[in-house]
């Protein structure tokens, strides 16, 4: 029995700032009905109390604590394996705020920087890399928050944390070590924390099959596309992770899954 939800949002909850038709009526009556969930998102360039208030302004009322994202991930990961460890940081200011407050150090100088973290910024240079470059060489752990390409935007898309990482890659000749956001089990260890639930009585639903389908998949959790975001029929077709059900978006969820939510 399904008794907690992890949502993905961009795609999945709201398209840019509107929600999803449908998707206010089907999470407030999820919560009255004492469901559990939380909200999940790979974008680094907010802090988790943005989501939050967000999602609260659009009529879905959402403590912090409901929402995990790459970045307070990655800090958290890094606090945890090497206590006050010097950090170097392509990506934004919400990301940098998010590691001093664990209590990690931020350094320039690629001979006492512990960690290169990529992310996705929007200021990238010439000289960030440069750094980045003689850390790495000199020893110190290349991660990353999130591995999307692109980033979806009205009209489009930009280009998102596998630019950096891309760059870094190429430069050094070295892979990534590790990646905070979906699909990694450091993603899903820290949403199954908060729902208190197993895996087994867990449902995923997200409009990507790389990142959400693949990482409720990859840890016997039951699956949901949703067709509202960056995925269509033809992709899922082509592609080889599939998920549990297919739904055109979140607000057909009870039909699909046969859930009841009483009034
Ligand atoms: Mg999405």
């Amino acid at each position: 029995m399904i008794k907690g939800f992890i949502f993905d949002l961009d795609g999945t909850v709201y398209l840019s700032d509107n929600l999803i038709p449908g998707v206010k009526e089907l999470v407030n009556g999820l919560k009255q009905n004492d469901y559990r969930m939380v909200y999940l998102s790979n974008k680094p360039l907010q802090r988790r109390s943005t989501y939050a208030k967000k999602l609260t302004e659009l009529g879905i009322t959402t403590p912090e604590d409901q929402v995990v994202n790459s970045s307070y991930v990655m800090a958290n990961h890094i606090s945890k394996v090497a206590p006050g460890a010097r950090v170097y940081v392509i990506g934004e200011e919400p990301l940098i705020e998010e590691l001093e407050e664990v209590g990690l150090r931020i350094s320039e100088d690629p001979e006492r920087i512990d960690y290169v973290i990529a992310s996705f910024d929007r200021d990238f240079h010439y000289d960030k890399l440069q750094i980045a470059y003689e850390a790495i060489m000199n020893g110190a752990s290349f991660v990353a928050t999130n591995p999307d390409r692109t980033c979806p935007v009205e009209g489009g898309e930009v280009p998102d944390a596998a630019g950096m990482i891309g760059a870094i890659e190429g430069v050094t000749g070295k892979r990534v070590e590790k990646i905070a956001g979906k699909p990694s089990k450091l993603m899903v260890k820290a949403a199954l924390d908060r729902l208190e639930v197993k895996p087994e009585e867990c449902l995923m639903v997200g409009d990507r099959l790389e990142t959400d389908i693949k990482m409720g998949n990859d840890s016997g959790i039951k699956t949901a596309l949703v067709l509202s975001g960056v995925s269509d029929l033809k992709g899922l077709k082509e592609s080889s992770v599939k998920p549990t059900y297919v739904l055109e978006d979140l607000s057909r969820l009870p039909e699909k899954i046969n859930l009841k939510i009483s009034e």
